[in-house]
């Protein structure tokens, strides 16, 4: 009777990817950041899986959304696909998103 052997630990604490917020610029794990992504109609949605195809951006919390407005991140982040859109930015959803939590 051989007892199965037990998984090795994960030696490496791999703590994974970090992108940097669009609104305060400070880097964090991608996980702890909420992920945006541009829906059909050129607007920032919130992607809470991260999995959304396509370009992403990342922002800690609603306060950071202000920040990013204000800093037109947004333009910069999706400066192709908002001039598709026509350059208008509606982030209604996004920030009501944002306040809901999951
Ligand atoms: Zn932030």
């Amino acid at each position: 009777m051989t007892k199965p052997a037990t998984q090795p630990a994960e030696t490496t604490k791999e703590p994974g990817p970090v992108r940097t917020c669009l609104g305060c610029g400070k880097k964090q794990l991608k996980t702890l950041l909420h992920r945006l992504v541009l829906d059909d109609r050129h607007q920032p949605l919130l992607d809470r899986p991260q999995t959304a195809p396509g370009r992403g951006a990342y922002l800690c919390g609603p306060g950071c959304l202000t920040a990013a407005i204000k800093k037109k991140a947004f333009h910069r982040a999706f400066k192709k696909a908002l001039a598709t859109g026509g350059g208008t930015l509606d982030t209604t959803t996004l920030e009501a998103d944002l306040q809901t939590k999951r």
